[in-house]
This record gives structure tokens, sequence and C-alpha cells, in this order.
């Protein structure tokens, strides 16, 4: 092996799939055995780069040839950039030294399309294969589809890799269009459904038959782009809605667009979309998948834009001040989880707790409930009530004016120790 271009390809290929967000390697559990290689469990460990960006597993490139021309993507063929391309070989070879070394504990794989669709995803599905059978890889594998493979390739693929995931790259058809017209929606759409039917499918299988192999066991995922085209975040987020309800997603992944390349069809090259925006996303995903909430309730077409000063349950919460305030020793726990300040945990702690008392503000503080923010929206056992002559808008003031505080405060003693 040739240390110094594999080395050489291994910079091309890892800084090329940098762009890509969707690889929280959770939901899997699969097992060591047979005394195999590597344990993929839920709860696996992720770390992240400076910007925030996954990177727990190697993450690569099989190759950045590629014969399509996104306008958004690094990698497009008429970018003028170093190309390079592993053989499977070359990719197994690296997983299993990388793995030993404990520098990962898994594998995401992405590729460039060259030649076709089928000739790519075939060689995706030949590296899971070689790590399963070969090496008893029992580590987690999370393979890119490409969209347009072939059922045959797809079903091989989820064979072999934990999760399998097909980007939908722009939020809207219109979009595809416009920034990757080689492009088909309905090649996404279609390796998207027949996973979900296979899954659905194992899933039955498995509860008849225990040995039944595994399909896709931490399921699949996808990945939008966002800023790159102008939808806003209410046609991101009813796009996400719809994927997650028809193709039963693990996870949206919102990925900022980053500007690389001059277009005129994308943002000019120094319009970054601040990471708060795909904060402010993932918050609202948040709230549509755990906290009950439907979507046009958090963005709609009088709020297309997500607020992106506070987080969008305080955003909810501001515009729909009737529906507090709520008794906290005597709400459901539907009720209780539109509160601001209060999650999931603290709302069944809540739940628990009031059984054998009422509770006031310090046992809501004990809780863990965020008493800055909830005190505006619930009554307690506890006398001092927060006065209810405040509109949205003052407690939206209150609430800013405070965290600044908390920072300058956190600033200064941080800079104090220096
Ligand atoms: S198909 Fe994928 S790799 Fe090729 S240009 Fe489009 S986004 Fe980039």
């Amino acid at each position: 092996m040739n240390v110094d271009r594999i080395t050489e390809k291994l910079n091309i290929l890892a800084d090329a799939a940098k762009y890509d967000v969707s690889c929280a390697s959770s939901g899997s559990n699969r097992k060591n055995k047979d005394k195999g290689l590597g344990n993929a469990s839920n709860g696996i460990c992720h770390s992240y780069t400076e910007d925030g960006r996954c990177v727990s597993l190697l993450k690569i490139l099989l190759t950045n040839h590629c014969i399509f021309d996104c306008a958004y993507c690094v990698s497009r063929k008429n970018n003028d950039i170093k190309r390079a391309a592993f053989t499977v070989q070359e990719v197994v070879d690296l997983t299993i030294n990388f793995y030993r070394r404990n520098y990962i504990e898994g594998l995401f794989l992405s590729s460039g399309i060259f030649k076709n669709a089928d000739y790519t995803m075939e060689r995706l599905v030949h590296v899971a294969k070689k790590l399963r059978t070969e090496h008893n890889f029992n580590g987690y594998i999370h393979l890119k589809s490409i969209p347009g493979a072939s059922a045959e390739l797809m079903q091989e693929a989820g064979l072999y890799a934990d999760r399998l995931s097909v980007n939908l790259e722009m939020p809207t058809e219109a979009g595809l269009k416009l920034l990757a017209p080689d492009k088909n929606r309905q090649d996404m759409i279609d390796p998207m459904h027949f996973l979900n039917q296979e899954i659905i499918r194992n899933t039955e299988e498995k509860k008849l038959f225990k040995n039944a192999p595994m399909f896709a066991p931490a399921g699949q995922s996808t990945q939008v782009i966002v800023g790159a085209t102008p939808e806003s975040d209410q046609q991101v987020l009813q796009s996400a809605n719809y994927f997650y309800k028809n193709f039963n997603l693990k996870r949206v992944y919102y990925s900022g667009y980053v500007p690389v390349l001059a277009d005129k069809r994308l943002p000019a090259l120094n319009t970054a979309v601040p990471l708060v925006r795909e904060n402010r996303l993932y918050q609202a995903d948040w709230l549509m998948r755990f906290y009950g909430f439907h979507v046009n309730e958090i963005v709609n077409n009088q709020n297309p834009l997500l607020d992106l000063d506070i987080d969008p349950k305080l955003s909810w919460a501001i515009r729909n001040m009737q529906a507090f305030p709520i008794d906290i020793n005597k709400a459901d726990l539907q009720l209780i989880l539109r509160v601001p300040g209060i999650g999931l945990l603290s709302a069944q702690k809540i739940l628990a707790a009031r059984k054998f008392a009422g509770l006031g503000w310090e046992q809501l503080k004990k809780i863990g409930v965020a008493i800055n923010r909830a005190r505006y929206f619930i009554t307690c056992k506890s006398n001092e009530f927060e006065r209810r002559d405040l509109t949205g808008q003052n407690i939206k003031q209150f609430i800013m004016a405070q965290s600044q505080s908390k920072y300058i405060k956190n600033t200064q003693t941080q800079l104090n120790l220096f």
C-alpha cells in the first residue's frame, strides 16, 4: 500500500465529505458477535468539529469524481478541484485500521456518482459487505444511497448497513430543479419508499423469526440543505414533516448552506447561513417529534420564519398567551410540555412528584425547570405569581435581557480566570 497516496486520498475525500451532516450514529443495537470487531450500540459517542459538525465516524467519500453538476456541491463536475477515488479494498483497510486504533467507531460512506448510480452504489455495498462478511466487523455503518440506484442494490445495502440515507438536498422540488438539474426528486423518493417498506417488513419478520437477518436496524434518514435556495423555514419544516410522516424517517438533518462556489443561482459567497438558523430548525424538529407540536403551530403563513432570537417553543408561547398560565399541579403532560423552560424529563418528574404534594417554585427548581422562563407561563403552589399584565413581547424582552446578562457574566468569569 502506498501510504502517501492513501493519505492524500484521505485528505481529499474526507474534506469533500465534511458538508454532509447526517452522520449521528444512534439507533442501532448491533452487538459484537462471533468474537468480531466492534460493537455499535445506542449512545455510541460522537465528536463535533468546531463548527458543530459531527465527525465521530470515519466519514469519507468513495470518490469525489461526479458526472453531475449540482451548483451547491464542491464535487460538481465543472469545479476545478483535485479528484481522487478509493478502491473498495482501500476503504475496508482504512476502516479496520482506524477502528483497531480506536480512532473511530464506525464508517460513514458517501460518494460522488461515477459512471452511473448503480455502478457507484454497487461499490458502496461492496465495502459494507466485505467489512461484515470478511472482517466480521460489527461497528456502525452508514451508507449514503445514490439516487436512482436499483431496488436490488438497496436491498443488499440494508443487509450490511445500520443506517441508509438518501439526501433530499433541497427542501422543495423547485429548489432541486434550479440547483441540481441532473437530479430528479422521484429518484430520491423511490428508494426512500422502498427502504420504508423493507424496514417495516423486516420488523414484522423479526417478530416471527428471531433469527431473521437485520435490515437497516438504525432506519433511514435524510439531509436538506438550507439557505442555498430561498425556501422559508415553513417550507423546510413542512417538507421535513411530510417525509417523517410518510417515510418513517429516523432523522432529518438540516445543513446550513456553506458558500464555497460562485454561481449566479446561489447566494453570494459572503452570505453563509447563520448556525443559529440550523439550531432553531433542529429545535423545531424536536418539538414536532417529541413535544406534540404540529408543524403549523411552529411556522405558518403569518410566521414563515423561525425567530432567531429565541427558541421556537418560547416563540410559540408568546404568540399564544391565551393558553397560559397553566396550573403545574393539575395540567396534563401535553400542556406541561408546552411550557418554555420545561423539558421532557422535567415534565415527567413533575407528574411523578406532584402525586405526593403540590409543587412550588423551590421544588420545580430542584426538578430542573428553568424558572426564569417558566414563571411567566405557570402557576404553582407558591404565592408569588409573576405579573400577569405582561404581553408576549414584554416577556420576550425580559428573557432575552436575562440571557444577555448571564452571557456577559459568564464571559467575565471566564476572563477573570486568566
Ligand atoms: S451528485 Fe452528489 S457529489 Fe455529485 S455534484 Fe451532486 S451533490 Fe455533488
